[in-house]
């Protein structure tokens, strides 16, 4: 008899041993079942041991499919570093099975022509293992992708490029697949199940080389991974906000370091911390001459004189505009003109949003849908008042003043889908859109081409945010979002702020270089890249248990010298979805003892967040 121990995906249980009578491999995925429960579970043999001294039960069945080494190399380093257990590390990867090689082997030519600083820039990154391509808007890092894709390929290796989700432009999809035909596949989570098999079975063959795809196509079954190319790499999305929370981008950086993968991540407005630790090339040459004229305005969140007259002569000379605002529906908190409250989702401690279109008020956390009551729930008398202008609003306004040109939105809301993402930024291209109204979605790295006009609402919320990382988010969104404008001639871009000197100052005096220069001296002695913080959060229905919860491990943390308490109490969003919520923020630049720590919190309640974003 054999003995084993597993990790059952999924769950967070501690490894369990298990007995067979056949010799397996290790990484095998086998289904077992938990004492005395029928129920089969998919689960990865990790290591065989001696024979136990407490009775084992059997694996169940074997299967064909298995993890190889450096995914349960990786597996077990996300499980220390995100503090999870190895079968929910594991759960992200796709198991390599056996199938049949493919043998043909394809021309590959890309034809490209890189310009004297791309080359530069080319050979930098080709002398590193890993390193920042810190590239301005339309200085060409698609076609430093492209070359070091080739190269890899000749090698006879494969190659990953990964994109915030929704944010493979379908000009990229088209420009990759002209270059690499069906040696590329693309990969996101709302591609369907069956095609997904599909591209994995194209994959194992070695019929496609490259994908392209959002965060989990990271955790794909390569066999030899030459190159991860992280484009984008100062975006959120690449951090999960479920168990694990791990972030792919700062994964990636890891692998770089300890394999033969060669990672490139890409930005025109890079992070902080891959800034900070990651070796770096700055490619500022753009290929069209491009003129921006940069102006502020100085008012409050609505759409004024000044913003509409804009507008009108940038599309009375049939050129497009785009205008962003943070926030969906057509307005965010709706307030009693008389007692003063605001009408909260009963589920959440958020402010409920104002969709006309449906005509209903709705729960952006939850989801929870309600009518529009005629009077304040609260005094039963007192009118309700909207405020914190929303995409639909801009959107509706925008369309009744404009109303023989094409006004679109382009926010969750109405992009559900990649088919409709794909329609919209089709027809904008065409010109047959002349306003596009969005989100962050409008910032996530599509190209449009006869932009001259873009417009900044409501930045001034992102920056009155409560986290270290305002200033970073705020300003690198707004450089995304005005090196839309003008990519072939002239662009302008125009700013609703309070908070001018701070924007005037990275956009037109210094650049984003000089701004992440002086935003690493702010945070010295006080935040990351110094110090790694960690969020834990407890949380349960009732708000005295999750409460006492915290005060109990509050008592215990402050006791530990190695990590500092940066602060305690409600969460900012004290309640989602009927959960109340506390937090504790943890830091240190003892990263061991840190972890040490988190390790230790083993309540049921409570959800660690290392590396937190907020
Ligand atoms: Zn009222
Ligand atoms: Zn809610």
């Amino acid at each position: 008899m054999f003995y084993y121990e597993v990790s059952i995906l999924n769950t967070p249980l501690d490894n369990l041993t298990y007995q067979s009578e056949e010799q397996l491999k290790i990484g095998l995925l086998v289904e077992v079942s938990l004492q005395r429960r029928n129920k089969l579970l998919n689960a990865v043999v990790v290591k065989e041991v001696e024979k136990p001294s407490f009775k084992c039960i059997s694996i169940v069945n074997t299967t064909e499919k298995y993890y190889d080494e450096k995914m349960l190399e990786i597996a077990s380093f996300i499980s220390k570093y995100y503090v999870c257990s190895l079968g929910e590390a594991l759960s992200v990867y796709t198991p390599f099975y056996n199938t049949e090689k493919h043998t043909l082997k394809e021309e590959i030519n890309c034809n490209i022509e890189l310009s004297v600083n791309q080359q530069k820039a080319y050979d930098f990154i080709d002398s590193k293992k890993v390193s920042l391509l810190f590239a301005n808007t339309g200085s060409g890092k698609t076609e430093i992708y492209i070359k070091a894709i080739e190269n890899i390929l000749l090698q006879n290796k494969q190659a990953l490029l990964l994109l915030p989700e929704i944010s493979l432009s379908p000009q990229m999809e088209q420009r990759l697949t002209k270059v690499f035909g069906e040696s590329i596949a693309i990969w996101h989570s709302k591609i369907q199940k069956k095609k997904k098999e599909t591209i994995i079975e194209n994959l194992l063959s070695g019929k496609v080389k490259i994908i392209a795809g959002a965060r989990s196509a990271l955790f794909l079954p390569y066999k030899d991974l030459g190159l991860i190319i992280v484009d984008e790499e100062h975006d959120d999305s690449y951090k999960a906000d479920s168990k694990p929370r791990l972030n792919v981008k700062d994964l990636c950086i890891y692998i770089g370091n300890k394999y033969d993968t060669q990672v490139i991540l890409g930005s025109a407005t890079p992070s902080l911390s891959t800034f900070h630790k990651v070796p770096y090339f700055r490619l500022k040459e753009t290929f069209f001459k491009s003129e921006k004229k940069i102006s502020f305005l100085d008012s409050n969140l609505e759409l004024n004189d000044t913003i509409i007259n804009k507008i009108k002569e940038t599309v009375e000379k049939n050129q497009q505009v785009i205008v962003f605002l943070p926030t969906r529906a057509n307005f965010k908190y709706q307030i009693c003109k008389e007692c003063g409250e605001a009408i909260e989702c009963p589920f959440c401690s958020v402010s409920l949003s104002l969709h006309k279109s449906h005509n209903a008020l709705q729960c952006h956390y939850c989801n929870y849908t309600q009518a529009i009551p005629k009077n304040c729930p609260s005094c039963k008398t007192g009118t309700i008042e909207s405020y914190r202008l929303g995409t639909a609003e801009v959107y509706e306004q925008l369309q009744s003043i404009f109303q023989n040109k094409v006004v679109e939105k382009f926010d969750r809301d109405s992009i559900r889908t990649n088919t409709a993402l794909k329609k919209v930024l089709k027809q904008f291209n065409d010109n047959k859109i002349d306003i596009l109204v969005g989100t962050q979605m409008l910032s996530k790295g599509h190209d449009y081409h006869n932009v001259t006009l873009a417009v900044v609402l409501g930045i001034d919320s992102i920056l009155n945010m409560t986290s270290y990382k305002v200033r970073e988010k705020a300003l690198s969104l707004l450089i995304q979002i005005a090196g839309r404008s003008g990519r072939k001639g002239f662009g302008e871009v125009l700013i609703q702020t309070k908070n001018e000197d701070f924007f005037h100052n990275y956009l037109d005096v210094s650049d984003y270089e000089d701004f992440l220069k002086d935003e690493l001296k702010q945070r010295v002695d006080l935040y990351p890249p110094y110090f790694r913080i960690a969020r834990v959060i407890f949380s349960h229905k009732n708000a005295n248990l999750a409460k006492k919860e915290l005060d109990e491990y509050i008592n215990i943390l402050k006791n530990n010298v190695e990590i500092q308490i940066i602060g305690f109490g409600e969460c900012n969003i004290f309640k989602i979805a009927n959960n109340h919520r506390y937090e504790v923020l943890l830091r240190s630049n003892n990263i061991t003892k840190l972890l040490s720590v988190l390790h230790s919190i083993k309540s049921p309640l409570a959800s660690i967040d290392m590396d937190t974003l907020f």
